[in-house]
């Protein structure tokens, strides 16, 4: 009998479905791609078809321009080569997607970039059990615990109460991270005006036009010192020490990352307030969602891969690493 998944290759570039002719997620501009989701280490311009989501089709749009691009919605089945394949939920940024292959009779899920926590800004991980799953392990560590959201967006509120001289700067990735840090905040209750940095803009844009409601935003370029004082004000992680920051009111520095758990991470960006929030999966959700799927092998993909695979080996569930280049994570 052949082995199980053996029409996947994983491939330095990318994983590719030989039966479909296409790959997930490569690095290299290939003819036939199948993109998870719109972080620009996942979705790369220059490729000839793209299968993706409409909202993240529409998000490579807004990065590299124009594409022919094949837009699939969750639950749509539709068959490439010999390959029955759909996209269902991943619970990560808005549009992100897990895919769903099946060809003679094996199924295999590719998770994408997934966590398994509630976020108002995109549709929740939905489990489909399967005889292999290709998972991320960004934080497959068991140090890595994320703590409850809510906690950690009172803590931002608590310090920007703190002093209304101040403003607190909260740096977070432009696509999902920062409209998720605001729709959490309307969440709890926080309707004043939130500033952005311009680099976040059309991604603000493109989420409301998608219904995720942001509420009053401000662009800092039209504000003085003294309007900002007392708000919050978000920006991409790489603005937070740069020139750009001495027009805010004296900040308080945040920044929203599940590397927040590691200290020396929060101390080289001089990061103040910490925010432990992430987009990736924690180790209990990846072991919570390895055990419930079940399958029979698991392939771990970019992170750790070492602890995963041996939690697997104990669990009696056959694992390997793919070693696939070029996906980072750094800032989510
Ligand atoms: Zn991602
Ligand atoms: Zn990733």
């Amino acid at each position: 009998m052949a082995r199980l998944g053996s029409w996947i290759k994983a491939e330095p570039e990318g994983i590719y479905v030989e039966p479909a002719d296409a790959w997930i997620d490569p690095s290299q501009p290939k003819a036939r791609a199948w993109v998870t989701h719109g972080h620009s280490d996942h979705a790369r311009g220059g490729h000839g078809a793209v299968l993706a989501t409409p909202e993240t089709l529409a998000i490579m749009e807004t990065r590299y321009g124009p594409q022919s691009g094949q837009p699939i919605s969750y639950d749509e089945t539709i068959r490439v080569g010999e390959v029955d394949v759909r996209f269902v939920p991943a619970g990560h940024v808005l549009g992100s997607a897990q895919i769903v292959m099946e060809h003679r009779g094996e199924r295999i899920v590719v998770s994408g970039d997934y966590k398994r926590r509630p976020d108002p800004t995109c549709a929740c991980f939905v489990p489909v059990p399967c005889d292999v799953f290709i998972t991320e392990a960004t934080f497959g560590l068991p140090v890595f615990h994320h703590p409850d959201t809510g906690s950690e967006m009172d803590r931002l509120l608590h310090r920007l109460h703190s002093d209304p001289s101040r403003c607190v700067l909260v740096g977070a990735y432009a696509l999902g991270k920062a409209q998720r840090i605001i729709t959490e905040l309307r969440a709890r209750g926080h309707h004043d005006p939130i500033y952005f940095h311009g680099a976040i803009e059309r991604l603000n844009q493109l989420y409301e036009s998608f219904g995720v409601e942001l509420g009053e935003l401000r662009h800092t370029a039209t504000a003085t010192k003294q309007e900002m004082a007392g708000h919050i004000v978000i920006a991409p992680p790489g603005a937070l020490n740069d020139r750009w920051s001495r027009r805010l009111p004296d900040p308080v520095t945040a920044m929203a990352s599940g590397w927040m758990r590691i200290r020396q991470r929060a101390r080289q960006r001089n990061v103040e307030l910490p925010l432990i929030i992430s987009d990736h999966a924690d180790w209990d959700e990846l072991t919570t969602t390895i055990r419930e799927l079940a399958p029979t092998e698991v392939w771990i993909t970019h992170g750790r891969e070492e602890a995963l695979k041996h939690w697997c080996m104990t669990h009696q569930i056959k694992a390997c690493e793919l070693n696939l280049v070029g996906y980072e994570d750094e800032d989510d």
